[in-house]
């Protein structure tokens, strides 16, 4: 699928690309409306078809990425619930396995994120992968999510790459349309974002199920063992 000599620069997306959806999912659609629900003395049911509405309504621009506008939108105060919440996120199979392949072949790796500051740096506390970057990078930094150019131009700017030589990894689709009109032209999503739901059966770009469809595993096995440990903190 991909030729990795032909790519110098890797741009990994976390939740649903390193990091099972699952976890958010919950947040979002179970957890969040029952704090909502307690909030506001409605029913489970009324609150989820509140927060529903209020969703659908910011879906894809920064907002509906931003804590802060949550926590302003919902009376109560969501960073709290991040906080309180993020080591149940885990990792995605092969994660490690991947990061360690790719650092043995000198890629520049960028994590590129729509998630908030709070978000990223409560997930990360548990998830001892920054060592791995380059550089990681939220859009609201640049005050515009993946979803759009201006993201793009932004970022390009500030972390120069050559969109030929860059492979673009994000289980968000629209992300992946948006960087493809940017030039990008190597662009693979993840069939199963989120373990507790159906694998899909057909994406717009090139998919993968799992990391270990893209590297060599029994070379990389034999890294990672004789490399530098990385492992879970929770
Ligand atoms: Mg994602």
């Amino acid at each position: 699928m991909l030729t990795w000599q032909d790519i110098d620069t890797v741009l990994l997306d976390m939740d649903g690309t390193l990091l099972d959806l699952a976890y958010d999912n919950h947040f979002w659609l179970e957890h969040i409306p029952e704090v909502y629900a307690k909030t506001h003395l409605l029913n489970l049911h009324q609150a989820k078809v509140r927060l529903h509405e209020a969703m659908s309504a910011s879906q894809g621009t920064l907002a509906w990425y931003c804590i802060d506008h949550w926590t302003e939108t919902l009376g109560f105060d969501v960073h709290e619930q991040v906080r309180k919440t993020a080591h149940k996120s885990s990792l995605r199979p092969w994660v490690f396995e991947f990061l360690n392949f790719l650092q043995a072949h000198n890629k520049h790796l960028l994590l590129v994120t729509n998630a908030h500051h709070v978000v990223l740096d409560s997930k990360l506390a548990h998830i001892d992968i920054a060592a791995y970057f380059d550089h990681i990078v939220s859009s609201h930094d640049f005050q515009a999510p993946k979803e759009s150019q201006r993201f793009w131009r932004s970022f390009a700017q500030a972390h120069p790459f050559d969109p030929k030589r860059t492979v673009l990894i994000d289980d968000n689709e629209t992300v992946l349309s948006a960087a493809k009109q940017f030039g990008i032209e190597q662009l693979i999503t993840l069939r199963q974002p989120d373990s507790g739901l159906t694998a899909k059966t057909s994406t717009l770009h090139p998919s993968i199920h799992h990391f270990n469809e893209l590297f060599d595993t029994a070379n990389a096995a034999t890294k990672s063992m004789s490399g530098k440990t990385c492992k879970m903190l929770m």
